[in-house]
């Protein structure tokens, strides 16, 4: 039994989001003109106003030249220093916390660079078993810079027998003093599952460890108090939940605590160095106490030039209203997957305590080719959502942009293809 379309038509009239200052792809199949995009956890949708925002950036380079870096609309050189402001919101972060530079991997080795720092049995480095590949990689190649083997140094952590989600107090559990860095997924990209960052992280810092997070799945997607929480690293990218187009920098958070220790090692470039003395071409950089510090080259402005418009949209809707418009998509899912799924090999993985994760719902598929099921879900039902290996696809209403009418036809397109 699915739910009635008419009630998901009368919920978004009533609570509409700003679906129009998006653009919609086209369905690729379906009897509907738009897409039920429900992939925003993977590449979030164009923002209306990042087209002019791009062609102004062209215009500039056109008519200024080099002289752009100064006079441009919106300056090249300190445009990565604006973004860091709403960027800093988002994550409830310090403005000289935050800077926008590189990718989200790139920038995990250049933190890893300054608090990955083995020392004699304190080595190890604790990260989920389901890590996002990349991360695991990450840290493997990081204890080989060390001249560690990663099969011991690298602690992976696997959640109970029967159970998708890792629970709190093993992951505490799991920090001994021989843990000397922390790197977990504050919400998981497979799951969906929120991890209680707080907790952890003063957890890991009792035991001894620095505690990092990586935010891909959770920046723009619930709300964070990085700050307050004491993290001493996080890194996210922009592309995702946070709508800023393919291939988008990334921005990393160094915690005040941290800020202008000269211990703290760190890769240096010259865009690293004080701004007011950069072009004194001085042999000996002098880095700054914020986390522009970091920073190693010059910024990508064209791949910056959507952030501005994108991450505006998280200022005038405020993550307090996105986070609860969120909750209520996801809770209208949950319930129509429910109710299809009754004689249907279909099993919700993520949490179901809005707590306790965010705006994507994973869901099992058992005994089905998933790459196959989203292919048709796109092709004869016009619904995008994505599917990992072996059998998980996940579902993720935006509250940004996404309808109840888009989680209505993915449940019945799933209704109709399982
Ligand atoms: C998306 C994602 C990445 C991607 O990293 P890039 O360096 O931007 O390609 C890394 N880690 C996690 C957890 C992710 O979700």
């Amino acid at each position: 039994m699915t739910l009635d379309e008419s009630d998901a038509v009368r919920r978004d009239a009533d609570d509409p989001g700003r679906r129009s200052m998006f653009l919609v792809p086209p369905a690729a199949g379906g009897r509907y003109e738009e897409s039920a995009y429900l992939v925003g956890n993977s590449l979030g949708l164009q923002p209306r106003a990042v087209r002019d925002e791009m062609l102004a950036h062209l215009d500039d380079w056109a008519t200024l030249g080099v002289e752009g870096h100064v006079e441009a609309h919106d300056p090249w050189e300190n445009l990565p220093q604006r973004l860091a402001l709403p960027s800093a919101r988002i994550v409830g972060a310090r403005p000289e916390e935050t800077v926008v530079m590189n990718t989200l991997t790139v920038n995990l080795h250049l933190l890893m660079v300054s608090f990955y720092r083995p020392s004699g049995a304190r080595h190890k480095i604790v990260i989920e078993d389901a890590a996002f590949p990349s991360d695991s990689y990450a840290v493997r190649s990081q204890a080989v810079l060390h001249g560690l083997d990663p099969e011991t140094a690298v602690v992976r952590l696997r959640p109970r027998d029967g159970e998708d989600v890792l629970r709190t107090e093993d992951v505490i559990a799991a920090i001994t003093d021989e843990v000397a860095l922390v790197l977990l997924a504050g919400v998981h990209y497979l799951t969906g599952a929120r991890c209680d960052i707080p907790a952890i992280t003063a957890a890991g810092h009792a035991a001894g460890a620095v505690v990092g997070w990586d935010l891909a799945h959770a920046a723009g997607n619930v709300e964070l108090r990085l700050h307050d929480w004491d993290v001493d690293f996080a890194a996210w990218c922009n592309y995702k939940f946070l709508n800023s187009g393919p291939g988008s920098p990334g921005s990393a958070f160094v915690h005040t605590r941290h800020l202008g220790d000269p211990s703290i090692m760190r890769l240096d470039g010259w865009w690293g160095t004080e701004a007011a003395t950069r072009f004194d071409m001085a042999p000996v950089s002098r880095p700054p106490a914020t986390a522009d510090a970091w920073q190693i080259s010059t910024p990508q402005t064209l791949a910056l030039a959507p952030m501005t418009s994108a991450l505006q949209l998280f200022d005038e809707a405020g993550l307090p209203e996105l986070r609860a418009r969120s909750r209520r998509l996801t809770d209208y899912l949950i319930e129509a997957l429910d109710a299809i799924s009754p004689g249907r090999p279909l099993e919700i993985i993520t949490p179901r305590e809005p707590e306790r994760r965010g705006a994507q719902i994973s869901v099992r598929v058992h005994g089905q080719d998933v790459g196959q099921l989203a292919k048709r879900l796109r092709f004869e039902h016009g619904v995008l959502v994505d599917s990992r290996k072996p059998d998980v696809i996940r579902l993720t209403p935006v509250p940004l942009y996404s309808s109840y009418h888009d989680c209505w036809r993915a449940s019945a397109a799933l209704a109709a293809l399982c």
